[in-house]
């Protein structure tokens, strides 16, 4: 579905429609003097080129890079809390950080000039969404060491927009908010949408009666079908955008409302490779595999072949002259393995969204049972059904899953918002009870 905004055109900039040649000749300059950057300022580069038997004056075109070493999550935990910065630490104005659900939390640094980066991808990312000058912008990202909130505030800033700084939770606060001062956009996980959606209904007001015309998702893995049930419901555009703190935040990539077919990564900012996630070889346009970031223009905090274990492909250009990447199948570490299946949540969302009488909330527990993995999901009824209905539909699911992701599952429908829903941050939906 697209809404109204969909047909808006122009405002770009420049180098958005450049042509593959420009934006290449612009790449391998910025990657050169970031390489040289880095090799400058920053111990562990410098031992992680001299290692690998690379310097940075061996760089001459794009697949050089292949031979330069990859970064990873470690590598920052290993420099904790600001060995990485590539510059004194009086010139870092602003430092985030990620949640760090195991160990520390990995510490990331803006210059004054990386703060305007951002802001400008930002902006440029709310603008391909749809959203336009002078809008009303709801930001429900969460504000503080989560790069959500503060960097959809600044581009939105930036392209000129009147920002209602929300942060997440408190929803009844949320919706009045909506309904009275009449936002244009919204910046909110997708998750959150619903619990929003949810709340709207059960207050008695119509989703599809409220002002918002675009909503940008993005912070955590979602599918075609949950897209299709937010703009179903709201009669939203759903957009998807994609980030990193480690990379910058969010606005790394971000889809075009005329064209919705995957986030476009801004490619004179940013280097994608995608490589084999087991041999570490980069593989060709189009093959799936894991997403390796380079920075192209960060000062503070430059990011050499980022392994950001995020699952997609590299697509060719449409709606704008970079290249986009697939919806995001999930990160390898959130991939289950079950008696030796591998599944992603994302593809159990698929099928959920996909059965009529349930609600797009889940919960996916795995036990071991003796020697054996059990996979049991728990999804919840739109509305309230007999105890017969919701065991024909948990047979329904169980058959699709075994059918579509080849486990067997044992599946459980509750009864409408039996479901516990994550008011702050990224949904969680995957509970692992296997001993380590
Ligand atoms: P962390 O989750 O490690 O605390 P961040 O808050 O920076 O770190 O989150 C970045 C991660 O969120 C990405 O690596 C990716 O896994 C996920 N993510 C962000 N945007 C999207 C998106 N649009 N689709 C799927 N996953 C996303």
């Amino acid at each position: 579905m697209a809404g109204p905004r969909a047909h808006h055109k122009g405002g770009l900039h420049a180098i958005e429609t450049a042509s593959r040649d420009e934006l290449t000749h612009l790449q391998v300059t910025r990657l050169r003097e970031t390489l040289a950057h880095v090799y400058r300022n920053v111990p562990h580069y410098r031992s992680a080129f001299d290692a690998a038997g690379v310097h940075p004056d061996e760089l001459r075109t794009l697949t050089d890079l292949a031979r330069f070493p990859f970064t990873t999550k470690g590598d920052l935990r290993n420099n904790y809390p600001f060995g990485l910065f590539a510059v004194p630490r009086e010139e870092v104005v602003r430092v985030h950080a990620s949640s760090g659900t195991t160990g520390k939390p990995t510490v990331v640094g803006y210059t004054a000039q990386d703060i305007e980066t951002w802001s400008d991808l930002m902006a440029r990312s709310i603008h391909a969404a749809g959203g336009r000058k002078g809008d009303i912008v709801h930001v429900a990202y969460g504000y503080g060491l989560f790069t959500g909130g503060l960097g959809a505030h600044y581009g939105a800033e930036r392209l000129g927009c009147t920002v209602i700084p929300m942060s997440g939770g408190q929803t009844e606060k949320q919706l009045q908010l909506i309904a009275d001062f009449k936002p244009d956009v919204i910046l909110v996980t997708p998750s959150y949408m619903l619990t929003l959606i949810d709340a709207m209904a059960r207050a008695g007001l119509d989703p599809a009666g409220s002002s918002l015309k675009v909503g940008i998702f993005g912070a955590e893995p979602w599918t075609e079908a949950m897209r299709n049930e937010i703009e179903a419901r709201t009669g939203m555009d759903a957009i998807d955008i994609f980030g990193l703190s480690e990379v910058m935040g969010p606005g790394v990539a971000c889809e075009c409302i005329e064209s919705k077919d995957g986030p476009v990564i801004w490619e004179d900012h940013f280097y994608p490779e995608i490589i084999d996630p087991v041999t570490g070889a980069v593989l060709p346009d189009g093959e799936p595999g894991e997403l390796v970031i380079t920075s192209l223009t960060k000062q503070a905090f430059p990011v050499i072949r980022y392994r950001t274990r995020d699952l997609t492909r590299l697509l060719p250009p449409t709606a704008r002259s970079m290249r986009r990447i697939g919806k995001i199948t999930g990160r390898s570490d959130d991939m289950l393995i079950i008696r030796g299946v591998n599944v992603f949540p994302t593809q159990i969302e698929e099928i959920v969204c996909a059965t009529e009488a349930l609600a797009p909330h889940y919960q996916i527990f795995v036990d071991k049972e003796g020697h054996l993995d059990h996979l049991s999901i728990k999804v919840e009824a739109r509305t309230e059904l007999s105890p017969e209905t919701r065991q024909a539909i948990a047979h329904h699911v169980t058959h699709q899953i075994k059918t579509l992701i080849g486990v067997s599952a044992e599946v459980e429908v509750l009864h409408p918002h039996a479901i516990e829903r994550v008011l702050v941050g990224k949904a969680v939906r995957v509970f692992d009870r296997r001993p380590r």
